[in-house]
């Protein structure tokens, strides 16, 4: 079997942070993860602990996942590209770094951010400022920009965009690139020749930037710039495509991270959420679409 670099979104508490996360991952059959240091919506962030931190390190070196595939995804209320927030901004990014660092990783991933009307050029340059204040020759995490649905005012929504933030930046080797197949399908991106796709990413941004990819299917048609992920063959993008993302051996070193939405399952009592990965993970290593996904996913989690 063809060995993909696959994980998901885990989770990571104040508690068993690292090592709750990395259970997660195993217990969906991933080999790397994602996670958020904290509440995606809110800078609330408990200390790193050094203990777990150093016992995770040991785990993952007995598993054999490499620290360098795992990705953080910085907190989306930073918004480098709004002027107003700069300040704020910038001092949190400067801590996430820390954090990242001090967790032990490489990777962390950003949304460019939004430039609330003032233009895309003027949203840009405010990007390009403030990586420009936080990142120096000394930072050892990469920041990884999104590319983005082009929901409201986002900035970053064509490799164009991206291009320019990278133009600007001054230490070019302390970023990359994270692709949401969803975000540039929304963007307008054709993407049922994955090769072509390839081809423009490396054209414009440069293969070598690319330094994660989030898989995920639309549950809107291309273009619609609305930003919503669906469950891996279920939405407008198509397992087959996705599968070419997935198995590509341009980006065989890159890992691939789902993003995709929680099932529904209703109980006697209440609604509750329960995560696909296990599945999904499955799925792709089948190589083959499950059309009862979503009802196998209800009946596993009695
Ligand atoms: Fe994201
Ligand atoms: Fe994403
Ligand atoms: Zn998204």
């Amino acid at each position: 079997m063809e060995k993909i670099i696959l994980g998901s979104h885990v989770s990571f508490n104040k508690n068993d942070q690292l090592i709750g996360s990395i259970k997660e991952a195993l217990s969906y059959g991933a080999n790397t993860f994602m996670f958020y240091t904290g509440a995606p919506q809110n800078t609330n962030r408990s200390p790193i602990d050094v203990e777990l931190t150093h016992l995770a390190h040991k785990i993952l070196k007995e598993e054999g996942i490499d620290p360098a595939h795992i990705i953080v995804h910085a907190p989306y209320i930073i918004n480098l590209a709004n002027r107003n927030h700069f300040d704020f901004s910038i001092r949190f990014l400067r801590e996430e770094i820390r954090r990242v660092e001090s967790l032990g990783f490489k990777n962390l991933v950003l949304h460019p951010g939004s430039h609330v009307g003032v233009g895309i050029e003027e949203g840009i340059s405010t990007i390009v400022s403030a990586l420009n204040a936080t990142v120096d020759s000394k930072t050892k995490v990469k920041i990884c920009i999104e590319t983005m649905a082009g929901k409201g005012t986002e900035c970053g929504k064509s490799f164009e965009e991206i291009r320019k933030i990278i133009d600007g930046v001054k230490e070019k080797d302390k970023i990359g690139v994270c692709l949401d197949t969803c975000h540039i399908f929304d963007a307008g991106y054709e993407l049922s020749d994955v090769d072509r796709i390839l081809d423009e990413f490396d054209r414009i941004i440069g293969l070598s930037y690319l330094s994660c990819i989030h898989i995920n299917d639309s549950k809107n048609s291309k273009g619609s710039h609305k930003d919503r992920h669906e469950n891996i063959g279920f939405g407008h993008i198509g397992f087959s495509t996705l599968l070419q993302f997935l198995y590509h051996p341009k980006l065989k070193d890159v890992p691939k991270i789902l993003e995709t939405p929680y099932v529904t399952k209703q109980n006697s009592d209440k609604k509750r959420l329960y995560p696909p990965y296990k599945f999904e993970i499955a799925m792709i290593q089948n190589k083959e679409w499950n059309s009862h996904l979503i009802e196998d996913i209800r009946t596993y989690y009695k």
